[in-house]
């Protein structure tokens, strides 16, 4: 079958997942030639092969609230593909999530886990449990409960989650608990743990840094720098802040923040003090950002509104996937964006990607700009399995070094006979070669 037909069949097989099949049109789209370059792809049914997980468990969770009731949500464990590498991914825990999601989620999983250079597989997890607004005993309950199927299939050399949106510290801390002691062994199956059970330094930070190091990189492409860029970002999670304090720190200027209530536009520019304050917001369970504008009133608020008709240098939306369409990337070219680096998975709706690349806008895709988070889980990994922790300087030069490499890897199989470097493609085909190749390896399994 071409990638043609073999799309087509997926539609067939699998319709009204629509977020599973658009990540898997960008991939095939970008690999076409590749494919039709390498028969023994075709003969092996590599891609047949990648595109369906190697197994999804969907499980029930019921647990008990604070005013007795019994509450019910649906688990998901997405295993995609471990050619290279135990599966990895995190766990979302958000009201919108259902196998659609989780699949795309896990898809992409495996070519950005292949971008890092380290050996791990793809794979996604998660439930529609909504954390806003839970106390800590409830979430504490849910995770729980949660592990209580999840443990069974999960372990250091078969499968690490981690986190992702609605997972971050607590949660992790509240699942590897349940896991250890249904398991009664102490090993690193999660990553982002925290410091003194195993965590690595940087992990917080990782996916924000990350990003933002590649950011650099392409802005060094057109030598050019952070230094007095206007930066736009959205959301206001972990990555968010990740990315703010990064760019911050590297000269330039973020001037929006986003949540589901609108966009925060703060002309003169994030701070430390108002990274500090956005960071005490979000940790108070609050999920709207205009109490911003009353603690800095020379900010102005947006309400219902996304952050991309803002005039910028550089768009890096740091929420949820399709958040930037094609009528948002029309305004940001429009205003005269230079670069757009989507740090949440699949940011961006193709027509937006149409939109960047008719104009040359300098684009990268989420599996390559936000590798940096799974990169230090991975270290994470290693620190565990030698039973070391080492500094905070290391880790984040090993961050860096990653980064920069994809980069290249982004250079070398993206850049166009006009010079232009469409890093979609140079992303997908780095990531797909090498998994690929290693299914070739290992035969039919
Ligand atoms: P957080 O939960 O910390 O923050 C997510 C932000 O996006 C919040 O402002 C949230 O608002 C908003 N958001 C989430 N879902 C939706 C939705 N369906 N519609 C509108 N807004 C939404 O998550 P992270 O910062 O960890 O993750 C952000 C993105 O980065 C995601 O795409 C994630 O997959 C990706 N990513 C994260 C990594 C990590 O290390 N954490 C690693 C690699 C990628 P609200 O809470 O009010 O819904």
């Amino acid at each position: 079958m071409n990638v043609k037909e073999i799309l087509n069949n997926l539609e067939t097989k699998h319709p009204g997942e629509k977020e599973y099949l658009q990540a898997v049109h960008e991939v095939l789209e970008s690999i076409e030639n590749i494919y039709n370059e390498n028969p023994q792809y075709a003969s092996a049914k590599i891609i047949e092969r990648l595109v369906e997980p190697d197994r999804v468990f969907t499980f029930r969770i019921s647990w008990v609230d604070d005013n007795g009731e019994v509450q019910v949500n649906l688990g998901h464990r997405i295993q995609f593909n471990n050619a290279i590498g135990p599966y990895k991914g995190g766990i979302r825990l958000h009201p919108s999530v259902n196998l659609s999601i989780l699949k795309f989620l896990g898809f992409e999983q495996i070519f950005k886990n292949a971008l890092t250079t380290l050996p791990m597989g793809g794979a996604k997890g998660g439930s529609d449990f909504n954390p806003k607004g839970k106390s800590d005993a409830e979430i504490m309950r849910f995770c729980q409960a949660f592990m209580l199927e999840l443990w069974r299939v999960i372990g250091p050399n078969t499968d690490v989650p981690a986190g992702d949106i609605g997972t971050g510290g607590r949660e992790i801390g509240f699942m590897y608990g349940m896991y250890k002691k249904l398991q009664q062994e102490n090993t690193g199956v999660f990553t982002g743990k925290g410091l003194n059970w195993g965590g690595s330094l940087i992990r917080p930070e990782a996916t924000g840094f990350g990003g933002t190091y590649f950011t650099k990189e392409m802005l060094d492409t057109q030598n050019d720098n952070f230094k007095g860029k206007t930066v736009t970002l959205s959301g206001f999670g972990n990555v968010t802040w990740g990315v703010a304090l990064k760019v911050t720190e590297l000269g330039g200027k973020v001037v929006t923040i986003s949540g589901p209530d609108g966009y925060v536009y703060d002309e003169k520019g994030l701070d430390a003090d108002k990274i500090d304050y956005l960071l005490a917001l979000r940790a108070s369970n609050n999920d709207i950002v205009s109490p911003y504008v009353q603690e800095f009133p020379e900010a102005k608020f947006y309400p219902g509104e996304k952050p991309w008709s803002v005039k910028c240098d550089i768009a890096m939306p740091c929420a949820t996937q399709n958040e930037l369409n094609g009528e948002d990337a029309q305004k940001l070219v429009d205003n005269g964006v230079k670069y757009v680096s989507e740090v949440s998975n699949m940011g961006c709706t193709p027509d937006a990607i149409e939109v960047f690349h008719k104009n040359k806008i300098l684009f990268a895709p989420g599996k390559a700009v936000n590798a940096g988070g799974v990169a230090v889980s991975g270290l994470e990994m290693s620190q565990n399995a030698m039973k070391l922790n080492w500094p905070m300087e290391e880790v984040d030069s090993k961050l860096h070094q990653i980064m920069t490499s994809i980069h290249t890897a982004c250079i070398k199989y993206g850049t166009e006979p006009d010079g232009y470097v469409n890093y979609v493609k140079g992303a997908n085909i780095a990531g797909f070669i090498k998994v690929a190749d290693a299914m070739m390896d290992q035969g039919v399994v």
